[in-house]
């Protein structure tokens, strides 16, 4: 008998495990796909928003706002790359700059701080690569980037440290209530194994398809859609410091515009576009998608270096139709349920405060004790690029993995992907690998380095080579020997 089963290991699920674990529960986290961050905490613009966008006195405005005072401090703790690199909002010609003004004010309201209007000459002293139409810009210095991926991974390792168990590749099919709390139907992609889990309370965290989790208990039904929102095109290192803030366009009757932002990893991010979907699956990228993207960014950033192009994606928002705000709470008609829905931009930037938010309500609910031996730091990857020559030759001498490089373009190690697999929660796929250590990300997009990474996961985990795929079960690459095709 569990005492909260988590359903869903995105960022929300994954920031509400590690809040959750600093209480003595007796907590899991169920997810479908083989790992953690595998749909839409993977694939976003990876801005923590400053908050001025959001409606004041909506739970978005209230928890972005928490979110983004609490990100240094959880950056600090999870050993995450983040950084505030500061936002604009700019005004072009043909545009109202009054615009600006409405943000603005709406910001204050959120308690947004140090938010200011700019001229085009305070402007350009910033970023020199404006388009010539640009007039005006709000400027926001609490905006900040962060890799959605080792911040879903650093909450999730953390929580498992502190005692979370985390079923991975295992789908909740069906949910009953029991007198004492919930029934849990599952399958194990992996084993082909059904398994009946028993909880108090249940906390759905399940992205796009948190509607499918809430209404098999709830006659209070949610209706999630889909929205592509949508494809991106990310950029070599080479011209990642084109822009250093993060670029917004002021919206208009065309739309909320596209961004141009420097990731935190040091590449270049053009997007998203916007389009309502049925497909809750539908993450492919587009011509006309692109398209877009190119011609609407030059209305904020001029010459934007399209050729440097080295992969497009896509994602998708769970936009609930009931409203315009997260669904964040116990559910009116059915005790023990916790939703954490419609969780749509800004969702990242305020999960640290959904985390929190709810882990109150969990233990209020249980009247659950703080352990007095929760730990809160967790230690990322070793990246040898932080440490002096001297360090590096140390490491490499205690250490010879550290020293042969597997993935050229990014200058990645073994002793790096080592470490990836072993940790808590370790990688088991090539995408695996490729989020916790950036093998596979660079100009070649994993070319030379995929059967190396796949050389080593079949040598250090119980995997055979024809299991290792891109990312879990039905995606392998190996389907057998040439001479049993032939
Ligand atoms: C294009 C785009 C750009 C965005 N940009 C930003 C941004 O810059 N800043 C920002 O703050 N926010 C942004 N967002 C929003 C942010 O990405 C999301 O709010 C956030 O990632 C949602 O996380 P989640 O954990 O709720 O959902 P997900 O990451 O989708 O996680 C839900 C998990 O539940 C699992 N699951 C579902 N059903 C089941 C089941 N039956 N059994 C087991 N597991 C299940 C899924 O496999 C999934 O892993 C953006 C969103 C999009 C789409």
């Amino acid at each position: 008998m569990f005492d909260v089963v988590i359903i869903g290991a995105g960022v929300t699920g994954s920031a509400i495990a590690r809040e959750v674990s600093r209480y003595k529960l007796n907590t899991c986290v169920i997810e479908k796909e083989e790992d953690v961050c595998n749909e839409t905490s993977k694939a976003n613009s990876a801005i923590i928003h400053a908050g001025f966008d959001a409606v004041p006195g909506t739970m978005k405005a209230k928890l972005n706002v928490m979110g983004n005072a609490m990100m240094d401090t959880i950056a600090e703790e999870l050993d995450i790359p983040f950084k505030r690199n500061g936002s604009l909002v700019v005004c072009t010609k043909e545009q109202d700059p009054e615009g600006l003004q409405v943000l603005m004010e709406r910001g204050k309201k959120n308690g947004v701080p140090g938010l200011q209007i700019l001229d085009r000459e305070a402007l350009i002293e910033k970023e020199s690569n404006l388009a010539d139409d640009v007039t005006c810009a709000l400027w926001a210095p609490t905006g900040g980037i962060v890799c959605p991926f080792h911040m879903t991974m650093g909450y999730a390792e953390n929580a498992y440290e502190n005692g979370v168990q985390f079923f991975l590749n295992t789908k909740v099919e069906k949910l009953e209530k029991t007198g004492e709390g919930f029934r849990v139907q599952v399958h194990h992609a992996d084993t082909c194994v059904d398994e009946t889990i028993e909880t108090k309370l249940i906390i759905n965290a399940a992205g796009v398809y948190a509607d499918e989790i809430n209404n098999q208990l709830s006659d209070r039904k949610l209706h999630i859609t889909a929205r592509k929102g949508g494809e991106y095109m990310l950029l070599d290192k080479t011209v990642g410091d084109y822009v250093k803030s993060t670029i917004f366009q002021l919206p208009s009757k065309m739309g909320k515009g596209v961004l141009v932002t420097p990731t935190v990893h040091g590449n270049l991010l053009v997007g998203p576009t916007a389009v309502n979907v049925e497909d809750k699956g539908a993450v492919n990228t587009t011509m006309n998608g692109l398209d877009q993207i190119a011609r609407v960014s030059a209305h904020s950033v001029k010459n934007v270096p399209l050729r440097q192009v080295i992969t497009s994606f896509a994602g998708l928002r769970a936009h609930e139709d009931g409203g315009d705000d997260f669904v964040i709470g116990e559910s009116e008609d059915v005790k023990g349920l916790i939703n954490a829905a419609g969780i749509e931009s800004p969702g990242l930037s305020s999960a640290p405060a959904i985390g929190v938010t709810v882990a109150e309500l969990v233990r209020d609910l249980l009247n659950a004790e703080e352990k007095s031996d929760f730990n809160p730091v967790r230690h990322g990857i070793l990246d040898p690029d932080t440490l002096s020559l001297e360090e590096r030759n140390q490491l490499i001498k205690e250490n010879p993995a550290y020293g042969n490089i597997i993935c050229r373009c990014e200058m990645i190690t073994e002793g790096e992907i080592l470490d990836a697999i072993h940790r808590p929660l370790g990688a088991r796929s090539l995408d695996g690998v490729k989020r916790r250590t950036r093998a596979g990300m660079g100009r070649c997009q994993s070319g030379f380095c995929s059967p190396k990474v796949m050389e080593i996961l079949e040598r250090e985990v119980p995997m055979r080579v024809d299991q290792i795929g891109k990312n879990g079960v039905g995606s392998e690459f190996i389907v057998g020997e040439n001479k049993e095709l032939s």
